[in-house]
């Protein structure tokens, strides 16, 4: 199927594509690298009446390591967050991440922010975001929000991100050498999307772990903070108990191939092998 026809217009700074976005409305849609939102279109699931193509404007892209935070631009794609030595140094949960996020050709193109602004509850950023409890930064014309990653994800392609506002970038505090993260899924394919996954991180002293965060994806209607299971692993109990817990925290969903019980099967699979990652990170 081809796209419906739309409008196409470039902006060449954060305040033009503001501008635009006031200009057209409901009917505008922004496009970043056209991974998820081509697709859409071809697919005729949207139908927008002018793209508003953000693709060039520079101060939304990189990567910028200072006082202690990792801030990401939205237009920092999969494959550079994947190459970043200042990512694989900072914030390693990323790192470990990115080569499962669909392949090459698409990681080369498709940009962190579009894929935050998807909000699919199966992609590999939502949850790392929500694993490592980091910021959006959300801009308006008249300036800008910052929400939690916990706070960001309203259900499946669902968000905060309010009319006329842009994603610009996420930030989080880096990882020292007293943190450890993993970050672990399983697919069809490689390069599927995830059936399920988990993104982990967690303090490390002495062989113990604390303030260990899990994340799932795959395994509800938006990346979820496994509370549960994260207070079993932060009173000490083993891995077999934190993953018994994993019931009060998952509903997944069966899909075409994949039954509710065996998501959540998969999941406490998934969970002990990362427990085990971070205690020999
Ligand atoms: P676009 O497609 O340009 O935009 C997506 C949506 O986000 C649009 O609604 C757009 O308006 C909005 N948007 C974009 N940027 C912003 C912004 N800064 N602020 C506000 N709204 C914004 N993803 C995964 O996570 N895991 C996978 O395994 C995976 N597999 C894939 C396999 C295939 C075959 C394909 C085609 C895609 C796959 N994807 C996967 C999706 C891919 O990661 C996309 O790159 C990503 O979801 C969207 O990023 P984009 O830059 O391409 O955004």
């Amino acid at each position: 199927m081809k796209a419906p026809p739309f409008a196409y217009v470039r902006a060449r700074s954060l305040a033009e594509a503001f501008e635009l976005l006031e200009r057209h409305g409901p009917g505008a849609k922004l496009l970043a690298g056209g991974q998820s939102l081509i697709a859409a279109l071809n697919l005729r699931l949207a139908s927008p009446d002018v793209l508003i193509d953000i693709s060039r404007i520079r101060e939304l892209a990189g990567i910028r390591i200072a006082e202690g935070k990792v801030r990401i631009g939205a237009l920092t794609t999969h494959a550079e967050i994947e190459r970043s030595g200042e990512i694989a140094a900072n914030a390693p949960l990323l790192a470990q991440a990115a080569p499962h996020i669909a392949h090459p050709a698409i990681r080369n193109v498709g940009t962190l922010g579009g894929s935050l602004a998807t909000a699919d509850p199966a992609a590999e950023w939502p949850a790392c975001c929500v694993a490592l409890d980091a910021e959006f930064v959300v801009a308006a014309k008249n300036g800008s929000r910052h929400v939690r990653a916990r706070d960001f994800f309203k259900g499946v392609y669902a968000t905060d991100l309010r009319p006329g506002e842009i994603l610009t970038g996420i930030e989080f505090p880096a990882s020292g050498p007293s943190h450890a993260s993993a970050f672990l899924e399983l697919a069809m394919r490689r390069g599927d999307y995830a059936i399920v996954g988990i993104a982990a991180v967690a303090r490390k002293a002495n062989g113990t772990l604390s303030d260990v965060n899990l994340a799932y994806l795959g395994a509800g209607e938006t990346p979820i903070l496994a509370c549960a299971a994260m207070a079993a692993a932060a009173s000490g109990r083993p891995a077999a108990d934190v993953a018994a817990a994993l019931a009060a925290d998952l509903q997944p969903w069966p899909d075409l191939y994949t039954s509710a019980a065996t998501k959540l099967h998969l999941a406490r699979v998934l969970t002990g092998r990362v427990l085990a990652a971070l205690g020999a990170a």
